[in-house]
């Protein structure tokens, strides 16, 4: 199924790619790029790059990212956006959340949620809502507790629904479960759900491709964005990529990114083609070629078998 809907073309609107800088970017990764840029540029969109670099750094790794995607010829609009430095964007948006008393406190430790029983028809993982309703004793408690942690006390959004509706290039509507999720982290560091919303928004981008490990998470997103009085992005979450045995495609898999591959004497064009590949489209060896040849309809939604000996 695809919802032909999302490949409407919409100049005002825009596309992104948001790596993390944990390190270099694999071959699943670079496939989610091209197909971000080619869901963007088909539309009629701008294309943003946006690194996401509120933790999991690694030196130097964003530099390099940018410039593996510059060499399998993905361009973007603008200049690079990076997460660390949109802190004030962030901590605005909590502070509208809050005046809206829908925000507040949590000082459970990571282990105190695990152990808690769970609320009923909660889903997995969800938070059991232990610090949303405390009287002002409580409160002051679990704000001493913090202290002695050397913590801040987490920030909570006081979920008014259950679940969230999102419409998605490939999945169609997907309704997925919203909780008290965390606005800002115990170290102080906005959480991702929140700054993905605030910097998509601030950039314009209302078309949003990524791999489907982020799909679940969508929804929180979209009631945050709807909270916030953004409009609702467009979803398009790609299949990962995975090694032979279907574990998550990883470094330790051998040659899985572009320096690997060029090392071992192949060109970007090599590697484009790969991806071209394992997307229906043999032959091309450009992310422009992918541009015009590639059919969105035709993507499988299985993950990406990487078969390196191939
Ligand atoms: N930074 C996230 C990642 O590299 C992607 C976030 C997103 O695209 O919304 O997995």
């Amino acid at each position: 199924m695809i919802v032909d809907d999302l490949l409407a073309p919409c100049p005002a609107g825009a596309g992104r790619y948001a790596p993390s800088p944990s390190g270099d970017l694999h071959l699943g990764n670079l496939r989610t790029a091209i197909l971000a840029w080619v869901l963007a540029r088909r539309t009629a969109r701008a294309f943003h790059l946006r690194v996401e670099d509120l933790d999991r750094v690694r030196e130097g790794a964003a530099e390099r990212q940018l410039e593996d995607l510059a060499a399998i010829g993905l361009d973007w609009d603008g200049e690079v956006t990076w997460q660390s430095q949109r802190a004030a964007a962030h901590e605005q948006a909590i502070q509208t959340l809050r005046e809206e008393g829908q925000v507040y406190e949590c000082y459970c430790t990571r282990r105190e949620i695990l152990e808690a029983p769970s609320a009923p028809h909660a889903p997995p993982g969800a938070y059991p809502g232990t610090c949303r309703q405390l009287t002002d004793a409580q409160r002051e408690a679990g704000r001493a507790k913090m202290r002695e942690l050397r913590r801040e006390p987490a920030l909570r959004l006081r979920a008014s629904v259950e679940s969230w509706r999102v419409q998605d290039l490939w999945a169609g509507n997907v309704d997925g479960a919203v909780d008290d999720l965390v606005l800002r982290r115990g170290d102080g560091v906005v959480a991702y759900n929140l700054a993905v919303v605030v910097d998509d928004a601030a950039a314009g981008v209302d078309q949003v491709v990524r791999a489907d490990d982020l799909l679940s998470s969508a929804p929180r997103q979209a009631h945050l964005a709807h909270l916030l009085g953004y409009k609702q992005p467009h979803y398009a979450h790609v299949p990962l990529a995975v090694n032979t045995d279907g574990a998550r495609l990883a470094k330790r898999d051998g040659a899985v990114t572009l320096r690997d591959r060029l090392d071992l004497g192949e060109s970007a064009d090599d590697v484009v083609e790969r991806i071209g590949s394992s997307l229906g489209v043999p032959g091309c060896r450009t992310a422009r070629d992918l541009l015009e040849q590639w059919e969105p309809a035709a993507l499988v939604r299985d993950p990406w078998v990487v078969d390196l000996a191939r």
